[in-house]
């Protein structure tokens, strides 16, 4: 029999009400497909904080880097926003996401036809939509240095830094390129090159790599341009290739053409060594602990945990249909609420998942 050692990361918020269905979910395809899976919990986040004053413990990223893969739900909570940045919880996925050197996060965004009611956007402009993120990880402006702030003198300044190596755009873009074979071929690399030196080399370096692949066509983008264009016509796009700060803006941006951020998954990816699996979404405090979170989110992360993360790939396509199948039947958590359904708790939609699997 198979045996798998995954890590589960529940964080805060509704991170432990969409786990509890993931887990149940993992359990019952352990036994429909035979392989055994051990689900070992670690602390990560503002609980994570709470015990060990840091939000990414060491004894957890040592679990997390002896695993196969590990499934994150999310973190954060105003209540550690006041603290000093590197104990807020943000700053342990940035530690996690260092640790295992995950350069790579890929965001599916994909409309399902249950819901083609159900985004903000008109019907005619998303039914098409199919896309893949990739957004560099773990450099540009979020890990750049120097960075900080200056408050000893009469005006306060703050500042980070934007950098990039060319060898950190040539390792995701070969990423995009992988992903791109595998689909339509085409990549749309997205910059601020007509602004940014640092998007002047990304652009640069994006070309020199993908002009190697003859099969590949390249599009350019500025971002302002892109977030227009994700609006108007998201179908254009197959494969988005950016950088850490606009993929981080732009996929959620892209996450609401399926109609709710309750809805989309992500892989965050090295070029060895476990990945983490996670919903797009944060902890949204703003309904933790009442039962009404999505878990649909957290269920795809499971998806591709199983599909890229453990080669389960018919379990992991198990997930999809049972998922595709509770919303043809007319099921949704209130985030999805379109007047026209059945409107189910966290874990009612959960059971009806487990039911259809
Ligand atoms: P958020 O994604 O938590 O919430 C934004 C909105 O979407 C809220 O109205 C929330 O109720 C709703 N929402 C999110 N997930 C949902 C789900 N599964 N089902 C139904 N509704 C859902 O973003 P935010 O409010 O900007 O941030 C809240 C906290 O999460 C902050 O502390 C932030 O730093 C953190 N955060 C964490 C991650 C992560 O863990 N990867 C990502 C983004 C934000």
């Amino acid at each position: 029999m198979k045996r798998y050692k995954i890590v589960l990361l529940s964080g805060d918020g509704i991170g432990p009400e969409i786990s509890e269905i993931s887990i149940k979910i993992l359990k019952k395809l352990s036994r429909k497909y035979a392989f055994d899976i051990e689900v070992n919990e670690q602390y990560f986040g503002g609980i994570a904080y709470e015990k060990y004053n840091d939000p990414a413990p060491k004894v957890t990223i040592d679990h997390c880097k002896a695993s196969d893969a590990v499934l994150l739900a999310c973190v954060g909570d105003v209540k550690y926003d006041t603290l000093a940045r590197e104990l807020r919880p943000e700053s342990g996925l940035l530690k996690l996401r260092s640790a295992l050197n995950l350069f790579a996060n890929i965001r599916p965004v994909k409309i399902r036809k249950p819901l083609l009611d159900s985004s903000s956007l008109k019907k005619e402009i998303i039914e098409n939509v199919d896309l893949i993120v990739v957004r560099e990880l773990i450099g540009g402006i979020y890990f750049g240095q120097p960075r900080g702030q200056i408050s000893n003198t009469k005006v306060k300044k703050a500042f980070n830094t934007m950098v990039y190596e060319s060898n950190e755009i040539e390792r995701i873009t070969k990423v995009a390129i992988k992903i791109a074979n595998q689909r339509s071929k085409k990549i749309c690399s997205i910059d601020k090159s007509n602004v940014l030196e640092v998007s002047q080399l990304w652009r640069d370096t994006v070309f020199n790599v993908t002009s190697k692949d003859k099969e590949i066509s390249l599009s350019n983008m500025y971002v302002d341009n892109a977030a227009m264009q994700l609006v108007k016509d998201p179908s254009q796009f197959d494969v988005i290739l950016t950088s850490n700060l606009f993929g981080d803006i732009l996929s959620d941006l892209a996450a609401m053409l399926t109609g709710s951020i309750g809805m989309l998954p992500s892989a965050s990816l090295s070029n060895s060594g476990p990945g983490v699996f996670e919903p797009v979404h944060g902890s949204a405090p703003d309904i933790a602990g009442k039962n009404i979170a999505n878990p649909i989110a957290m269920a795809l992360s499971t998806s591709m945990m199983l599909k890229i993360g453990l080669n389960e790939i018919d379990a992991a396509n198990d997930i999809e249909i049972a998922i595709d199948n509770v919303l043809s039947k007319g099921y949704r958590t209130s985030d999805l609420n379109n007047g026209n359904c059945q409107v189910l708790s966290c874990s009612e939609i959960g059971e009806k998942i487990i039911q259809e699997i």
